[in-house]
């Protein structure tokens, strides 16, 4: 039964699919296409996903989705010497951890399949002699060893590669009966022109010239070949067929097929059917502007996720921004926002891959699904614990953890520290302390021996000298640890840690810009503040050195809060023991009046400690 033509589309019937194929135009201002588009990726199993096809698989994704079109999945499989077992299944794997799901493809089928080429020869074969019956294509019965004396010729003669056409004059009957008989051949594509097409990316493309090359010994031409003499079809016939066949309305692929699209398009013309849009997307390349290989960064997308710990939406994201511009104030974008957002905005220059960037987005991701919470943040808690079993013992773990489950410790340590997050061997590294009992702390120094300036001579000038005695310091860390376990949390931490008033423990200093009250020029009330200032930046200071070896890291109520009650006061007795010497030293041993310690600031807390 003929299908009807659609009156409002401009269509092509193809009688072997029975389908057709419509022509869309683009929104000059969004540069996406005004109706739905059927886009699709079409890997070939030779080997795994990497950068480069999973930006290529992201583009066809996006423009799908952004027009509330489909994504189709297609296993290119014509050549099977160069498929890798098993490379299929971990295609689908790759593709699905990204969270580019098909919406037609292996596993999921839809209405145009089968989706492995391997399995649709007979479709091909049918088109091919289509193109026969139309004079478009005629069979070549060259032997391989005929065409290799012409190759060799023409190479010694310095001659571009070319075919004769010995074959393309042979009448309808000689040809069929040869066929007929068994004779072996190949079907080739008689091309008399490749014509110009214009590419979403770099427009008007193509020389349009001739095929035919008159040179001094004689013509030769491309026609390429369409099936092979085993009955399989050559990657160009399976490409056109399917993406024909498949409605396909746009063909984004990168720029090392843009030498094959005219002639794609010229067997769109010998089979009459209306072309899908193509766009290219370019090379990408190195910081020394070097194509990616295995040596830089286009490695397997297994690395990025198992080597790395680099998550799907850091890649995804990574992905997208090369080449592609968007209007965002920010680039980092979630795959559902990039679904909302993406153009045809693609830059036409070699694209530079940069690890810096990378690292910035997995920084940024961390931070969103430490905030959301979720499946995402779940996974990055998982793996954190792997990496923390992998260094620590249970011995080592257990005086922490106390009565918590480890992933119960971790969630609030990486919230805390979500802003820092590379990978989870980097995490548990830089925040080392806080998996063990055994702290290496360097020698206490306070933070205002730091403020000393070298003279230029080389001299140590004292600008500031100590200021808060260590007495001090003991005196309000010990007060911190008053707080009981119910109130043990960040807000209570906080909010002790800054209304402490430690400022009349500080001794004035002949250079000290924070001198006391007593300094004629200044008001009671600035010096105040300015004392107050000093001690809390000291203890700050001895915090840090307290409860984390001064390792930077959550700040010291997150870090309070994680490390818990008990061994928050563990660290600043250890702490208060290895300083308990300094205490003798002058101007460090006692609060400057001797006075009991004021715990009036804890409020109602001070009363239950
Ligand atoms: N099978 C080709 C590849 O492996 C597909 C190229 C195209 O998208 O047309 O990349």
């Amino acid at each position: 039964m003929k299908r009807a033509r659609l009156a409002h589309l401009p269509s092509w019937i193809c009688s072997r699919c029975r389908s057709f194929s419509s022509s869309s135009t683009l929104n000059a201002s969004s540069n996406i296409p005004n109706a739905p588009a059927r886009t699709r990726f079409a890997p070939s199993p030779t080997g795994y996903l990497h950068l480069g096809s999973l930006r290529t698989a992201l583009f066809n994704y996006l423009l799908a989705k952004r027009t509330n079109g489909q994504f189709l999945l297609r296993i290119e499989d014509t050549d099977q010497k160069r498929t890798i077992p098993g490379a299929e299944q971990q295609l689908y794997n790759d593709l699905q951890w990204a969270g580019l799901n098909w919406d037609e493809g292996p596993n999921v089928g839809g209405p145009y399949g089968p989706y492995r080429q391997s399995e649709r020869t007979a479709l091909y074969r049918s088109h091919a002699h289509d193109l026969i019956s139309n004079g478009h294509a005629y069979r070549c019965f060259c032997s391989p060893e005929r065409l290799d004396t012409l190759a060799r010729h023409r190479n010694e003669s310095g001659l571009p590669p070319g075919y004769d056409r010995q074959c393309a004059d042979l009448s309808a009957e000689e040809s069929d009966e040869r066929a007929a008989n068994g004779e072996a051949h190949v079907v080739r594509l008689k091309i008399e022109q490749y014509p110009m097409y214009n590419d979403l990316v770099y427009g008007k493309t193509g020389h349009n010239r001739p095929v035919n090359k008159l040179d001094l010994i004689d013509r030769v031409y491309d026609d390429p070949i369409l099936l092979k003499s085993d009955g399989h079809p050559t990657y160009h016939l399976a490409n056109v067929v399917d993406d024909h066949c498949m409605k396909i309305t746009h063909v984004i692929r990168g720029t090392e097929w843009m030498p094959s699209t005219p002639m794609h398009v010229a067997l769109y013309k010998a089979f009459k059917w209306t072309p899908p849009r193509f766009g290219h997307v370019p090379l990408l390349v190195d910081h020394d502007r070097q194509k990616l290989s295995k040596r830089n960064a286009d490695i397997d997308l297994s690395s990025f996720r198992d080597k790395q710990g680099i998550f799907p939406a850091t890649l995804v994201n990574f992905a997208a921004l090369l080449g592609w511009s968007h209007t965002r104030k920010s680039d980092v974008l979630s795959l559902e926002q990039l679904e909302q957002i993406f153009t045809l905005k693609i830059t036409k220059g070699n694209t530079v891959v940069s690890p810096e960037k990378l690292w910035f987005l997995q920084k940024a991701h961390a931070q969103r699904f430490a905030t959301t919470g979720g499946p995402q943040f779940d996974e990055m808690v998982a793996r954190a614990c792997r990496a923390v079993k992998e260094s620590y013992s249970a011995d080592q773990l257990n005086p922490i953890l106390q009565s918590r489950s480890l992933e119960a410790y971790i969630g609030p340590l990486l919230r805390a520290d979500a802003k820092s997050y590379t990978t989870a061997q980097e995490f548990v590294q830089r925040n080392s302390t806080f998996f063990t009992t055994t702290l290496k702390r360097p020698p206490y120094s306070p933070a205002s021996s730091s403020n000393e300036k070298p003279s230029p001579a080389g001299e140590q000038t004292q600008t500031q000298t100590h200021t808060v005695p260590i007495s001090a310091l003991h005196t309000a860390a010990a007060a911190l640890s008053f707080v009981p376990e119910s109130h043990w949390n960040v807000e209570t931490h906080r909010y002790n840690i800054s209304s402490y008033d430690g400022s009349d423990t500080v001794i004035p200093t002949s250079r000290s810009e924070h001198s006391s009250s007593s300094d004629p020029g200044v008001s009671p009330e600035k010096g105040k503040i300015a004392a107050d200032k000093t001690f809390k930046k000291e203890l700050y200071h001895y915090l840090r050195w307290a409860l984390s070896a001064s390792a930077p890291g959550p700040g010291i109520p997150e870090t309070m809060e994680i490390l818990g009650r008990v061994e928050t006061v563990r660290r600043l007795r250890e702490a208060k023991e290895l300083t308990a010497s300094m205490a003798g030293r002058p101007g460090q041993n006692q609060a400057k009046d001797g006075k009991e310690e004021d715990r009036s600031w804890m409020g109602s807390l001070a009363s239950r400690s």
